[in-house]
């Protein structure tokens, strides 16, 4: 007896890029059949005149073990995260792995080790501007490697968050991230909104390195006008022969901790940001456009609140990135509670899917979820993910293609964290999380160690 059938859906087939309808038997968390014939089981999901993907995989979020991340994600077809990026990151992964274990969660985890806030201040470097001394290198080795050896899945960066980050010290991190095999996001170190260079860096330690590259939301680094420069350099390193693949997000307006480097003065007044166009995105002023003495007094009290900060807004930029056979999708989700924040946490797969299969026709609907699936699968080594086939995890994400919507907005318009529509089922392991597009609050999701 199965446990799970879903019955008469239009299936995906991601290797291929082809659809077909046919029926998907499940037990113990796998696919077990994929036929024409009819199926038995306890739970039967009739999902005629609806797409069966596989559970969609955000290779970059800010999850962490979070429960109303990890639900806004599950709500939004997401069943694997990779979280850890832009350079935070939990450091003991044993005590991690073993906690989201104990406690259970509702999608399964990835996890990379952050090097700008996580192993700069466990090394002792408090002051991001400061350069590491040769005792404080050979510690962040040191985790770095312990971190690798307990499975997390490769190293990440933020390097607008740590300016005094060498190019040896991220030289050295690279090279054990190339000893393990695994992945090395980027968050790039840009000094004003039209810096091409930050590419050059880490190209130039990838080639020294042989490090695999996924260049972290692409579009918030380079959405300012020069995407189609950006995008032609990382063209010709993949033609030189590197490794890489880029992540990027359905929106401009990007957010992050009012405290970083990122908001320093100086770098706002190199970058022409003005005061105004920044909104405070959680804490006592969330809502709130910012002044020069809004701006001075939550860097000073409360410089772990977010701030969204505003750029023109060229769409272009946004499918522009998220064309090429290299890009996938991802949310960028934060640790947030309810009501704050942005609306990537809530709106970012259905609004990709949306706008850039069934309003503009950028991507056909296999190549699409072929991006938000077995492409991102490939680039962690999840080798049962990614696709639905017989002995693969019953991860599956089940939408209605006419209906998908996103309905997140920003803080100054409404509700950031408004859930999505047309998403119908999402199944974690073979449970289903979501049904008929309610989160059930069931936590199957699994850690993933590299
Ligand atoms: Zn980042």
């Amino acid at each position: 007896m199965l446990d799970v059938a879903i019955c008469k859906g239009l299936v995906i087939n991601t290797k291929r890029q082809t659809k077909r309808i046919t029926n998907i038997g499940i037990k113990a968390g796998e696919i077990v059949c994929v036929t024409g014939d009819d199926l038995t089981a306890s739970v039967v999901i009739d999902a005629q005149g609806l797409i069966v993907s596989p559970g969609f995989i955000d290779v970059h979020g800010h999850v962490d073990g979070y429960l109303y991340s990890g639900e806004l994600s599950a709500c939004q077809g997401i069943t694997t995260s990779i979280g850890g990026n832009c350079g935070l990151s939990p450091l003991d992964f044993d005590d991690f792995f073993n906690c989201q274990e104990r406690d259970g969660f509702y999608i399964n985890q990835g996890e990379l080790v952050g090097h700008s806030f996580s192993l700069r201040q466990a090394a002792g470097i408090a002051n991001p501007y400061r350069r590491a001394l040769p005792c404080e290198f050979e510690k962040m080795k040191y985790m770095a490697r312990a971190a690798l050896d307990a499975g997390a899945c490769g190293i990440s960066f933020g390097l607008d968050y740590s300016p005094g980050a060498s190019y040896d010290e991220i030289t050295a991190l690279a090279s054990i991230c190339a000893d393990f095999d695994r992945v090395m996001p980027i968050h790039t170190r840009l000094f004003t909104q039209n810096d091409l260079y930050s590419l050059f860096e880490v190209l130039s330690i990838a080639k020294r390195t042989g490090v695999k590259l996924l260049f972290s939301h692409f579009v918030y680094q380079y959405g300012s006008g020069i995407m189609g420069d950006a995008l032609e350099i990382i063209e010709k390193a993949i033609h030189d022969g590197l490794d890489i693949k880029i992540d990027s997000g359905m929106y401009m307006d990007w957010l992050t901790f009012i405290g970083t480097a990122t908001f320093d003065e100086q770098t706002i007044n190199d970058n022409e940001i003005r005061f105004s166009d920044m909104i405070a995105a959680s804490g006592p002023y969330k809502g709130q456009r910012l002044n020069l003495e809004l701006y001075r007094l939550m860097r000073k009290n409360y410089p772990n609140d977010s701030v969204i900060c505003c750029v023109p807004n060229d769409a272009s930029q946004i499918y522009a990135a998220l064309k090429p056979d290299y890009a996938m999708p991802s949310t960028d989700i934060g640790q947030y509670l309810p009501g704050e924040g942005h609306p990537q946490i809530a709106g970012s797969f259905p609004k990709y899917i949306k706008e850039m299969v069934q309003e503009r026709h950028d991507l056909t609907l296999e190549a699409a979820i072929y991006k938000a699936t077995l492409l991102p699968a490939q680039t962690f080594h999840l080798a049962k993910k990614g696709q639905i086939e017989v002995g693969m995890d019953a991860d599956l994400t089940i939408f209605n293609l006419s209906t998908i919507k996103d309905t997140a907005v920003f803080p100054d318009q409404g509700f950031p964290d408004n859930k999505p529509e047309g998403i119908e089922y999402v199944l974690v392991n073979g449970v289903p999380v979501v049904v008929q597009g309610a989160f059930t609050g069931k936590k199957p999701g699994r850690v993933l160690r590299a």
